[in-house]
């Protein structure tokens, strides 16, 4: 298969492909879209980014766009099912696209906004409904959607779904549709719970797999770099203006640390927006926006938005902090490296993170190499502490010695790790003084308090002031006889 014009598709759609620079399928449309044009039930590996949305978008709209039939109230002729508004949304914007040619109406579903404009695109009739399971459910149990004349059944990013808590859910629906009907199903792993899920939905299938996964992050130039967690800010602003990057998104574990990191990179002249799960839909939209038209040079995100975003031009994805999921790594830095475009995945790996990094690389099945440059680029104080004292590149095998080194024990500041033997008696020394102090300080303050709370920040401050010299442990420890608030914002500091 060389170009979409060898594909059987009618003419409409090959003018809108014409009109978006679209020439040669994607792996995953070359193989889905003739399958999917014979009405054959499809089951698709692939992630975003390998272009699946046309793949299953084509087909649909090739087979509705030919029978000029009229949208039915209430009852759609397709359903495609996406696990988050962002990404139905798109969704839809991709049918906008690639139907622009055709009277076909498509309407979208989610929740997190008023549900009237929906029903009334329902009541006036869609041949094809994108919706996310919640809002999907709540609508159909209203009444205003029926899927009795349902013809095309679409799940997508079906591992993500059931990741969410999506399966009750998924098999309400399933319950609800036609027996005789086609199914594409995609999927960017095939996990045992997702092979379970297609015995339920599929008929002798095509299986279309174009993603093993350590080519998916080929193109993608990934580099990790060994950052105390306070100095993640100051290189992250560093690497944002200093190098030219262009639109970028940084990923975060929590909410509050999107909010806090987007405040400070605003603060440094870098225009950038939070996208979060605490944000309202129309918020998330704006920012998407403003980050699509390039209003803000950087996204802020938690890994609601690490699916489905698709962007184009996103030159860099900064792991802020390293996911816990492995899985979560691939889907964040899918986010670059776009429809064959170059991108840079760099993710700051801080103390306690190191396991999970193994994870991943366990995951992609390489070794993320360490990027020196990077970390000559951070202060001075954190590169000693972080083990790194020259930018000159070393050799893998001792890069990754080092960074076993460097991190391997979880109580360990940065700056007690990778040193040589001569620095770790030293640290050893500092970490024995530290302890006395630390000790001497509890001692004082249960002579001041026997509470249980004074008990708890003993051991907490003692935890949290690990990775500090002594004096900050001594001037810690002498200020625990505030323990709560104390503790609370130690912990929210390296969230
Ligand atoms: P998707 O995997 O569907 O999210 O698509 C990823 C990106 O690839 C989107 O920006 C599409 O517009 C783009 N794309 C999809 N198919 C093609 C194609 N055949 N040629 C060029 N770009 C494409």
């Amino acid at each position: 298969m060389k170009t979409f014009e060898e594909l059987d598709l009618i003419e409409p759609l090959q003018r809108a492909l014409a009109k978006e620079n679209y020439h040669t399928p994607t792996p995953i449309q070359a193989q889905t879209i003739p399958a999917a044009l014979d009405k054959r039930d499809v089951l698709g590996c692939a992630q975003t980014g390998t272009g699946k949305t046309a793949a299953f978008a084509l087909p649909v709209l090739n087979r509705f766009g030919q029978q000029n039939r009229r949208a039915k109230p209430n009852r759609p002729y397709a359903l495609v099912l996406a696990p988050t508004r962002e990404l139905a949304i798109q969704i839809g914007q991709s049918f906008s696209t690639y139907g622009k040619n055709l009277k076909l109406r498509h309407a979208l579903v989610y929740g997190g906004v008023n549900q009237n404009s929906q029903v009334q695109n329902m009541n006036r009739g869609a041949h094809i409904l994108v919706a996310t399971p919640g809002r999907l459910i709540d609508l159909m149990n209203q009444g205003h959607i029926k899927l009795d004349q349902l013809e095309v059944f679409i799940l997508d990013e079906a591992d993500r779904m059931l990741d969410m808590g999506f399966l009750p859910d998924l098999r309400r629906i399933i319950r609800e549709l036609p027996r005789k009907r086609q199914s594409l199903f995609f999927s960017a792993t095939i996990a045992p719970e997702v092979v379970e899920l297609t015995k339920t939905l599929l008929h002798n299938p095509v299986r279309v797999n174009v993603t093993p996964k350590s080519r998916s992050v080929d193109k993608i130039e990934q580099r990790v770099v060994f950052v105390p967690k306070k100095g993640k800010q100051e290189l992250l602003t560093g690497l944002l203006s200093s190098r030219k990057a262009g639109p970028a998104i940084v990923f975060t574990k929590t909410k509050r640390t999107a909010n806090i990191v987007s405040e400070r990179l605003n603060k440094a002249g870098l225009k950038s927006a939070a996208i979060h799960g605490n944000k309202s839909q129309n918020a998330r939209q704006r920012a998407l926006d403003a980050f699509r038209k390039q209003f803000v040079k950087v996204l802020v995100a938690t890994d609601v938005a690490a699916r489905g975003i698709d962007i184009e031009g996103v030159t860099h994805v900064i792991n802020f902090d390293i996911p816990h999921e492995a899985e979560a790594y691939v889907h964040r830095i899918g986010r670059t490296g776009r429809a064959g475009a170059k991108g840079v995945a760099v993710s700051f790996c801080s103390p306690g993170d190191q396991s999970d990094l193994s994870a991943i690389e366990r995951l992609i099945g390489q070794s993320i190499p360490v990027d020196d440059e990077l970390s000559v680029a951070l202060p001075r104080e954190s590169r000693e502490r972080s083990g790194r004292s020259s930018g000159k590149p070393g050799n893998r095998a001792q890069k990754n010695s080092n960074r076993k080194k460097r991190y391997s024990h979880s109580d360990n500041g940065p700056g007690n790790s990778s040193e040589s033997s001569g620095g770790q008696k030293r640290s050893t020394k500092r970490r024995r003084r530290r302890n006395r102090t630390v000790k001497a300080a509890d001692v004082k303050n249960s002579r001041r308090s026997n509470s249980a709370d004074s008990t708890k920040s003993r051991s907490s401050t003692g935890a949290n002031s690990s990775s500090k010299p002594s004096s900050h442990a001594s001037v810690k420890a002498s200020q625990s006889s505030k323990p709560k608030r104390r503790r609370r914002r130690n912990v929210s500091a390296g969230s």
